[in-house]
């Protein structure tokens, strides 16, 4: 068994008197990719706003390798390689899609890679570099935020909803895309409404219902588990 570079335990995140997370826990195994799937208002982004630092949990422990991170801010979480990209991108628009990436480099300088290798892994922004990045599609922008945290060298990369809105030969790319990313050996944790397509990349799935855990295991038993099917499958 490969050591777990990220675990999320008895995790639960209240808004006010909202439970949006209760008691949730998880491993995520190096080099791994985990999806969380569960309907609209499930709980998915407020676990990955746990993980990432945007969000304190008011109980529960998260750790990298074994350290308990749960009480450090977030730019420390993303020096040590610890990425979310966003549900909504939250690229910068009116900047270009090349000071987009060298301001995804400067969170982790010394770990960053070229901004030539992010090129070689999204070539459809090589050819808009010099543009803004409010000129792209819907599609490009997600790319370019997922390329902007790719260029920090993450360690685990956190995807929210990253097929979002976008037309089926994007949502294509966007998923090529993860399995490429995958294949650099960075660990995956991806949060996604298409759970048909997440499970098929996913080594490991989580349910998520009204905030807890309804079903976890390994992605090709959820993809022909009958609750998991008839809730989050269907015909297709
Ligand atoms: P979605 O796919 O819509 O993003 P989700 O599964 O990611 O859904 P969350 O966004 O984590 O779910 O929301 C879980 C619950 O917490 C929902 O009931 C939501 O309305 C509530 N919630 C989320 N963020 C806040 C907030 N900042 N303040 C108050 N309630 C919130």
């Amino acid at each position: 068994m490969l050591s777990p570079v990220l675990t999320v335990e008895a995790v639960h995140v209240s808004y006010g008197r909202i439970d949006a997370v209760r008691d949730v826990s998880f491993e995520v195994p190096e080099g791994g990719l985990v999806t969380l799937i569960g309907a609209n208002g499930a709980g998915k982004s407020s676990v990955l706003g746990a993980v990432s630092g945007l969000v304190r949990p008011k109980k529960g422990v998260i750790r990298l390798d074994g350290k308990d991170i749960s009480r450090w801010p977030i730019h420390r979480r993303v020096g040590a390689g610890l990425i979310l990209v966003p549900e909504g991108r939250q690229i910068l628009g009116s900047l270009t899609v090349a000071e987009n990436l060298r301001l995804g480099a400067q969170r982790r300088r010394r770990h960053a890679v070229a901004e030539s290798d992010m090129y070689r892994l999204f070539p459809v922004l090589a050819e808009r570099r010099a543009l803004p990045a409010s000129a792209l599609s819907g599609g490009e922008q997600q790319m370019l935020a997922i390329a902007r945290a790719m260029i920090a060298r993450p360690r685990v990369i956190l995807l929210d909803e990253p097929s979002m809105g976008l037309s089926p030969k994007m949502v294509d790319e966007v998923f090529t895309v993860i399995e490429k990313i995958r294949a650099q050996g960075v660990t995956v944790v991806l949060v996604e409404q298409n759970a048909r397509r997440a499970l098929r990349v996913a080594d490991t799935g989580h349910v998520l219902e009204t905030g807890a855990l309804a079903h976890s295991g390994p992605a090709v038993e959820l993809l022909k588990h009958p609750k998991v099917v008839e809730a989050y499958l269907g015909i297709e």
